[in-house]
């Protein structure tokens, strides 16, 4: 059958856009330029949630691959395909109540904007450090914060979600109602289940903070590694860093960023150790009010394209592995891309593993560090010999960690996915999937039940 492109658009209110139209691009680029050559044959620029239940009726009924679309940041392009794209950024209402912490949010509304709109109420969610990631996708996939040892994943503050469903049936699920659904939606991964219309969130009194950026030359590297992530390592729940080393331009530098949750004072005892392992280049340990901190912390990155795999540790990695990946980034491919690449671990742990790793989709529970290895490259620079370098990079650090992969840094290389997301949810996640999208309408390479 050949699919009725006018028939959508004529029963739908946002604009269908097709290759060529002005915003086509940039409601269908991945942000990831890796995939720069993926473009689907239309967007639905959604006008609301009845826009979104036409779009998935009309796929179901047409045979046309379907993807929602938020923030377009799946590392893998998970959120653009060959068939049609359904923008949500349109879906953008957020409703505060002061009263209760209770947030509502639209599915497509990107994290910069929620951190603004929660501002002016004195109220704080564990959101990351993207603006323009969108908050369903880093939901879904569990979503990670500075502010997680403390508040949890962002997962765990969902307290609701509506869903339009493969049947375009309306669901709302949450604790007492569509159970099934709501515990599939607190780790299980965008794109999977359906389209989240909205989502609600149990906010906090946001905290005081205070943040650190310090700098190092890479001959402190085995010193600053060792004490900084004993210091993560046994810091309170307040106290979340992340440390790393990574090589741009021929030059390297080991870097630990961080949040406390209290005042700058404190953050500068407890890096007592870290300071004293080698003479920074730089040392800044500063208070910040806490919406301040997070545009503190916010990633930056020079875009391009590039490639991550990930990894959860319970203890730190030793000197040995420590100088390997020394050595390893010393020999790393050049390229022009300014993000260069390079090792991360981001403290783990606290609220996060107080949470049954059966209890939500979410089983990386028991974890003190998310492990990360990244390589980056411009476009026309062949990823070939990057991608390579990574998996010599990714089997030396396999070696001193579990087999588990973080969801939301997707990575579309690896190999035993089901079990590196999910391990023992996996099963369950794939009987909630055939319940409710038996005919697989949501389809994606790492898609569940694939
Ligand atoms: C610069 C940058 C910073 C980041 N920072 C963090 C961080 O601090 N912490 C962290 O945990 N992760 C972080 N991430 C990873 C991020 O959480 C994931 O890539 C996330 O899935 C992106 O969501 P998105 O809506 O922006 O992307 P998209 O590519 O639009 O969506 C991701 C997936 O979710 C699906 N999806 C999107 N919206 C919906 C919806 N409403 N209903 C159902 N499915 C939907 C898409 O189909 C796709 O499969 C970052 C990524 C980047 C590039």
């Amino acid at each position: 059958m050949t699919p009725d492109w006018a028939l959508l658009d004529k029963h739908t209110a946002g604009p269908l856009l097709h290759p060529g139209d002005g915003a086509f691009r940039e409601s269908s680029a991945a942000f990831n330029e890796r995939w720069a050559d993926r473009a689907p044959t239309a967007v639905l620029r959604a006008a609301g949630p009845a826009d979104v239940l036409r779009a998935v009726e009309w796929a179901g009924e047409s045979g046309v691959p379907i993807v929602p679309r938020g923030g377009g940041h799946s590392y893998a392009g998970h959120s653009v395909n060959s068939g049609l794209v359904v923008d949500l950024r349109a879906l953008d209402a957020i409703d505060v109540d002061p009263a209760t912490g209770r947030v509502v949010v639209g599915g497509g509304v990107l994290t910069g904007a929620l951190y603004a709109a929660l501002r002016p109420h004195g109220l704080a969610l564990p959101l990351g450090n993207g603006a323009g990631v969108g908050i369903a996708g880093l939901a879904l996939g569990g979503g990670s914060a500075a502010t997680s040892r403390r508040l949890g994943l962002t997962a765990d503050t969902l307290r609701a979600t509506t869903l339009a469903t493969a049947s375009a049936a309306v669901l709302s699920c949450d604790a007492q109602e569509n159970e099934d659904l709501y515990w599939a939606c607190r780790g299980g991964g965008g794109g999977n289940f359906g389209i989240n219309l909205d989502l609600t969130f149990q906010a906090v009194e946001a905290p005081a903070a205070s943040t650190c950026l310090l700098l190092w030359e890479v001959p402190h590297a085995p010193a600053v590694f060792e004490a900084v992530q004993r210091v993560m390592r046994t810091a309170p729940e307040e106290t979340s860093l992340r440390l790393g080393v990574a090589t741009s331009g021929g030059r390297t530098l080991v870097s630990t960023v961080g949040l406390h949750l209290g005042p700058a004072a404190e953050l500068r005892d407890l890096l007592a150790p870290a300071l004293a392992a080698g003479r920074p280049l730089r040392a800044d340990i500063a208070d910040r009010d806490f919406w301040d901190a997070m545009e503190y912390l916010q990633h930056e990155t020079a875009g391009g394209a590039f490639a991550v795999r990930t990894h959860f540790a319970t203890d730190p990695l030793p000197p040995e592995a420590v100088a390997a990946a020394l050595d390893l980034l010393a020999a790393a491919p050049p390229s022009g891309n300014p993000d260069g690449c390079g090792l991360a671990l981001f403290g783990w742990g606290g609220a996060i593993n107080r949470v049954d790793p059966q209890a939500t989709a979410f089983v990386h529970r028991d974890a003190q560090y998310l492990v990360s290895l990244d390589t980056s490259w411009l476009p026309g620079e062949d990823p070939a010999g990057r991608l390579d370098w990574l998996a010599g990079f990714d089997h030396l650090i396999a070696a001193h960690t579990t087999d588990g992969a973080y969801l939301n840094f997707t990575d579309p290389d690896l190999r035993g996915w089901r079990t590196a997301y999910y391990g023992a949810n996996y099963p369950r996640l794939v009987a909630i999937k055939h319940r409710h999208d038996p005919s697989g309408l949501f389809a994606f390479p790492q898609s569940i039940g694939s």
